[in-house]
Parts: structure tokens; C-alpha cells; sequence
């Protein structure tokens, strides 16, 4: 190996996510919406970051590319220095249940499975990752839900299904975890503990990226990036 190649390894293995020039167009009959105008960003292992902008900066667009759920444009993602973007769905499916945990503004259960149910499907979805799954018990535990496994969503209560919510995905050990407005619409005290919950990821090796309009929350992460109107601030 050159000198520079065995540099670029050694970057990839210390980059969770990396993101290049990411563009996303939304045609609504004669209008078209650039959502994301060429966005770059990375999170190291260990790595906590918030992206931080006004509602309609992009950010959830941004999200949901990072995530794989949804397709850029233009660009490229690379989630543990495997690229997530530009494949066949079922592979793109499968490369996010394995690598990356998601947390949603609309929630991340679903509604007649209970907890445990859940978390297993989440796993049943990554199937032939590299190691084994974790343990649903220590799963439930680390969120602090020993006791919820068997209950609904419904049944939960708001703290609790957002804790729930953080089990499912954290339910493959994914290298990166990504969260739209995790803080959303809990209390102080929960919100607070969503974000231990996040920073410890981060401190067991992973990484973490948070987007959300709360300027307040972002004083938990290492780096802060600003989007307005599809590009991050210099
Ligand atoms: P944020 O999460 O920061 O509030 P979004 O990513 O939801 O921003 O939206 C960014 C821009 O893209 C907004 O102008 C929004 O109206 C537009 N947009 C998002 N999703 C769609 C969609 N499915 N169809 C059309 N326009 C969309
Ligand atoms: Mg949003």
C-alpha cells in the first residue's frame, strides 16, 4: 500500500458516516423544492454531532438520506466506509439495519408489536451481520425498560416509547446512530436521559448525529453544524 492509501484507510476507519455533496429535489407540480444543495459533512467514532436549523432547512431530508431511507440526487454516503446510497432497495435495506440506528420524529415501533417484539424484528431485518445481535434483555436494561418488554406502544408512556424507541435502534449495535428531534416533545428530565443515552454510544466507540431546531439541546454534542436552506454554514 502507498503512503496516501494507508492514510485514506486510517481515515475510514476512524469515519462512522460520512456524507458527500448530497442534493435532493422535491417536485410538487410546477414547483420544485432543493431541500439539500450539496451538503458534506462526517461523524468519527466516538463522535457526537448536531446538525441545528430553522424548520424547512432540510434537515429531516438530510436525515433520511443519511439513514438510507431515502435516495439523494446526487452524492454519496458511506456508512462504515461501506456506501449506502445509490443501491437496489433490499440492498440498501439491509446495509441500514445493520449499520445504522434510526430514531424518527413519527416513532420507530410498530403499533401491535410489543417492545420485545419489536427489537427482535429489528434484528431479524439485519440478518447475517458481522456478530451477534445483542441481547434483548441488556438492550432493555441500557434503556432503562427491564419491565416494559411486553407492552404495546400505546401503553407506553411518552418518556417510555422514545426510551423503547432508542432500543430498536440500538437493537443491531449500528456504527452510527442518527436522530430527528429526539427531544422533541419529552419533559426535561427524560430529554435529558435520551441525550446520556446518546452520548454514551458515542463514548462505547459509535457515532452519533442529532438533527434538530432546538438550539438548546445541542450543548451535549462535540461539534455543531448550522443548515439553512439546504447547505451547511461555513
Ligand atoms: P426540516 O426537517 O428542517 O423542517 P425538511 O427536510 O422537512 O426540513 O424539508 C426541507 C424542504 O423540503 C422544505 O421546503 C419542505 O417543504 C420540502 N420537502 C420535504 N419533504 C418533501 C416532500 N416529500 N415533498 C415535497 N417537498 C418536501
Ligand atoms: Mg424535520
Amino acid at each position: 500500500m502507498t503512503t496516501a492509501s494507508v492514510a485514506a484507510a486510517r481515515a475510514d476507519e476512524a469515519t462512522a458516516l460520512d456524507a458527500r455533496e448530497l442534493y435532493r429535489f422535491f417536485r410538487t407540480g410546477e414547483e420544485e423544492t432543493l431541500a439539500l444543495r450539496g451538503v458534506s459533512l462526517h461523524v468519527r467514532r466516538g463522535e457526537t454531532v448536531a446538525v441545528v436549523g430553522p424548520s424547512g432547512s432540510g434537515k429531516s431530508t438530510l436525515l433520511a438520506c443519511l439513514a438510507g431511507l431515502d435516495e439523494p440526487a446526487g452524492g454519496c454516503v458511506r456508512v462504515g466506509g461501506e456506501r449506502i446510497s445509490h443501491r437496489p432497495e433490499a440492498q440498501r435495506a439491509r446495509l441500514r439495519a445493520r449499520r445504522v440506528g434510526v430514531l424518527l420524529q413519527s416513532g420507530n415501533l410498530i403499533a401491535h408489536l410489543n417492545v420485545w417484539e419489536n427489537i427482535r424484528l429489528a434484528q431479524a431485518a439485519a440478518r447475517g451481520r458481522r456478530s451477534g445481535a445483542p441481547d434483548i434483555a441488556a438492550l432493555l436494561d441500557g434503556v432503562g425498560l427491564r419491565g416494559r418488554a411486553h407492552a404495546l406502544p400505546h401503553e407506553l408512556a411518552g418518556g417510555e416509547l422514545a426510551r423503547a424507541g432508542l432500543a430498536v435502534a440500538l437493537a443491531n449495535d449500528p456504527d452510527v446512530l442518527l436522530a430527528d428531534e429526539p427531544t422533541g416533545e419529552l419533559d426535561g428530565r427524560t430529554e435529558q436521559r435520551v441525550l446520556d443515552l446518546l452520548k454514551s454510544r458515542a463514548d462505547a466507540g459509535r457515532g452519533v448525529l442529532v438533527v434538530t431546531h432546538n438550539t438548546e439541546v445541542v450543548g451535549f454534542a462535540d461539534r455543531v453544524l448550522v443548515l439553512r436552506d439546504g447547505r451547511i454554514q461555513p
